[in-house]
């Protein structure tokens, strides 16, 4: 689709946020632009290269994609929480934030063991919300068979974080 090619116009940059000398990536705009959304999602859903039982996507961003690329391909979605927001129980995963720590959670019985799973977020940055979600539900027995996200912001070398797993990415950010 024609809309894909002007994705990027629709992630608006705002500067200095959440705090000094950050670049954010606002996706918004492309959210509430309902041709370019239907067509980010088509295109993630084809992307994919084999069976997905499940895709899990991270809060809050992450839920926005999940739902809609889980239907579109026939798959369940998992709710990838913050801490202390299921009602449990929950199996949890922490990792490093430049400054303190943070975690993901999931109720287990909604990853059942062998399962195939598709790690979706809107955008890579140093990779620790990916790489953290990926143990996760391999802590659960399931299988990553791959992470797709709208935006991966290169410089910041995410993807080494995340293995050997197949990573789909929509706009690249030097
Ligand atoms: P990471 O753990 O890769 O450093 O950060 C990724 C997480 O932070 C994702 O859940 C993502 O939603 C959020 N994030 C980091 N940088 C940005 C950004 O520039 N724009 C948006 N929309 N989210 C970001």
């Amino acid at each position: 689709a024609a809309v894909l090619a002007r994705i990027d116009e629709l992630v608006r940059l705002v500067p200095d946020y959440p705090q000094p000398g950050v670049l954010f990536r606002d996706i918004t705009p492309l959210l509430a632009d309902g041709e370019a959304f239907a067509a980010v999602i088509d295109q993630l859903a084809a992307s994919v290269g084999g069976p997905v039982d499940l895709v899990a996507g991270m809060e809050a961003r992450g839920f926005l994609l999940a739902a809609p690329l889980a239907v579109a391909l026939g798959a369940g979605v998992i709710p990838v929480r913050k801490a202390g927001k299921l009602p449990g129980p929950t199996v949890v995963e922490h990792y490093q934030l430049e400054y303190g720590e943070a975690s993901v959670e999931v109720h287990p019985f909604t990853v059942p063991e062998g399962s195939r799973v598709l790690v979706v977020d809107d955008v890579l940055a140093t990779g620790g919300t990916a790489a953290a979600t990926v143990r996760l539900i391999e802590s659960c027995g399931a299988h990553v068979v791959g992470l797709s996200f709208l935006v991966e912001l290169d410089g910041l070398a995410g993807r080494q974080q995340l293995g050997e797993h197949p990573i789909d990415v929509l706009v690249h950010v030097p």
